[in-house]
């Protein structure tokens, strides 16, 4: 599916953040959002998660699909802005995140963005300094998304982005 606009998926589901590398909402009793674009789309997401949660702290769960720079850029910047909310993603990705050369691999990729859209971040910090996750997800782990809703994690090959790039 190809989606090329932000919005409403549908009731519960929704693309947040920028329509060319949204992030999935899934609101409900424990929100959860998917993914998070790059560095610099960080500031779009509080206004965006309050029009949607009323509250950006019900955010209970971010969870990444894989660890490159334009699907987990702006998850410092929310951790930063949602300190109870419970970051997952894989064992390899945890790893990722706290090697050195990942971390700069990240920044320099995603530097030529920050500096084209610079208009959008304004005075906020969107730096990737590296990425704490709280939650490791094993494939086939169920986790409670409340009022009867499930979320299962399925474990798919990676795909590299570019080619010197960590999984
Ligand atoms: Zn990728």
């Amino acid at each position: 599916m190809i989606i090329e606009s932000k919005g409403r998926i549908q009731d519960g589901i929704y693309a947040i953040g920028a329509a060319e590398l949204p992030g999935y909402l899934f609101t409900g009793q424990y929100p959860v959002l998917l993914d998070a674009g790059m560095t610099f789309m960080g500031p779009l997401y509080p206004a965006e998660l309050k029009n949607r949660l009323e509250d950006v702290n019900r955010l209970k769960y971010h969870f990444l699909t894989h660890s490159h720079f334009d699907h987990a850029g702006a998850s410092p910047f929310l951790k930063r802005h949602i300190p109870n909310m419970q970051t997952g993603a894989s064992s390899a990705a945890a790893e990722t995140f706290r090697k050195p050369n990942a971390i700069e691999l990240i920044r320099n990729l995603s530097r030529p963005l920050e500096e084209k859209y610079g208009d959008l971040i304004g005075n906020e910090d969107v730096t990737f300094g590296g990425l704490e996750i709280d939650l490791v997800l094993d494939g086939g782990m169920k986790i409670d998304l409340g009022a009867g809703r499930t979320c299962m994690v399925v474990t798919t090959p990676g795909h590299r982005f570019p080619s010197t790039s960590p999984r």
